[in-house]
């Protein structure tokens, strides 16, 4: 009788393993389709894949896209910064922290070189920034950084190379500095609902630091042949291109021709959005249309935060600009629309070159004409826009 339970119990327990083991290994390979049968997750994957490209057609996709200007840390900002164990940037965009990750994507103009404090913090006129403001940066929500400008190579390759090696170290993707040729021709892809959005990145100059011979790579200068081939490779790979663009002159209110005229021919060229920098004033907002639709522009964010006391007060007025990308498929492939530009300005508050802080100009109360400046700031970035 002891036997008998013995061997009951012995095949009981080898029909449940064996029970155990279909359902892992068998079980997850079978789905029941609509009409109560079972298909094969393989053939499952096709339909859902089928039907997800379907959808996709049918159901326009639309993603907002944002940029703010120039991050440029000035000795009196990094000393603001300064902790104990090294530097906190984060409070100083905790204001805006909200604001920023709206957006699904966001691009800063990291003007100052992040080549971190083992080879030396600088200021003006050669900068060279401690790696937390990425930190910050990442930590406030902005996706990308753009590294062309004309203070890319104040410190050298290695500051190029030690920002760079953070960059990758905390996965925060940069473009317009690069570590090699390879590295320049990469085209930097950020993808959201199925959009997929190329970033390219250039400045005029370099303040008239040259350029390494050889070394190429370490800035992309406008060079118009150069950005033409970026755009061409860029359009097999991406639904919409952004270019974010260091140029223009500082302290203007206004776009000079040279910035017309170049927003134009990159229009033409296939450009769908041009994110403007380097003149730390708010230049306006424009569309430019051209045969396959029409490219936004933006020819100059301001600074985002900087500790520049220059005393025109423009300086520490910046923004955010948001724009919505939509794509819509059908059998004959698909297009992109842009609509719905927005303007948020921001201020760069500090007191006695302390307590940094870059807040959204409608919570500026403690602003004697914060209203004024306002609609003073909206007029001046939407004139063009009608
Ligand atoms: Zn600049």
């Amino acid at each position: 009788m002891k036997k008998k339970l013995f061997v009951f119990v012995i095949v009981l327990l080898v029909f449940f393993t064996v029970l155990v083991f279909w359902q892992y290994k068998i079980g997850p390979h079978i789905q029941t389709s609509a009409d109560g049968r079972s298909v094969s997750v393989l053939e499952s994957n096709l339909e859902i894949r089928k039907y997800r490209e379907r959808m996709y057609k049918k159901i326009p996709q639309t993603i907002t896209i944002g940029a703010i200007g120039d991050i440029l840390i000035h000795d009196r900002v990094y000393r603001d910064a300064r902790t104990e164990t090294g530097y906190d940037f984060t409070p100083m965009f905790r204001d805006v922290k909200e604001l920023l990750s709206e957006p699904d994507i966001v691009l800063a103009n990291q003007e100052s070189i992040l080549g971190g404090t083992e080879i030396g913090l600088s200021s003006y006129p050669t900068f060279n920034s401690p790696q937390e403001v990425g930190d910050a940066l990442l930590d406030a929500g902005i996706d990308i950084v753009s590294t062309a400008n004309n203070h890319t190579l104040d410190r050298g390759e290695i500051a190029i190379l030690q920002a760079i090696r953070y960059y990758e170290q905390v996965g925060l993707p940069y473009v317009g500095h690069f570590k090699d040729f390879a590295d320049q021709k990469r085209i930097r892809i950020i993808e959201r609902n199925g959009i997929n959005v190329a970033f390219l990145a250039y400045t005029y100059g370099t303040n008239g630091i040259p350029v390494p011979k050889g070394k190429e790579y370490l800035v992309n200068l406008i060079d118009k042949e150069q950005i033409h081939t970026d755009v061409t490779r860029a359009k097999q790979i991406a639904d919409c291109i952004v270019l974010s663009i260091h140029w223009g002159t500082e302290y203007e209110r206004y776009p000079n021709d040279e910035q017309k005229n170049l927003a134009n021919e990159l229009a033409h060229m296939g450009v769908d959005i041009i994110f403007g920098h380097h003149p730390h004033v708010l230049q306006p907002m424009e569309w430019i249309e051209t045969e396959a639709g029409r490219t936004f522009v933006v020819y100059s964010l301001g600074n985002f935060l900087a500790g520049q006391t220059y005393p025109d007060p423009g300086k520490d007025y910046g923004g955010l600009v948001t724009i919505d990308i939509t794509k819509r498929e059908d059998e004959q492939g698909f297009r992109i629309e842009l609509k719905n530009p927005q303007f948020m300005p921001t201020y760069i508050a500090s007191k006695n070159e302390q307590d940094y802080r870059v807040i959204p100009l409608t919570n500026a109360t403690f602003l004697p004409d914060a209203e004024k400046k306002y609609q003073e700031i909206m007029e001046h970035m939407t004139q063009w826009l009608q």
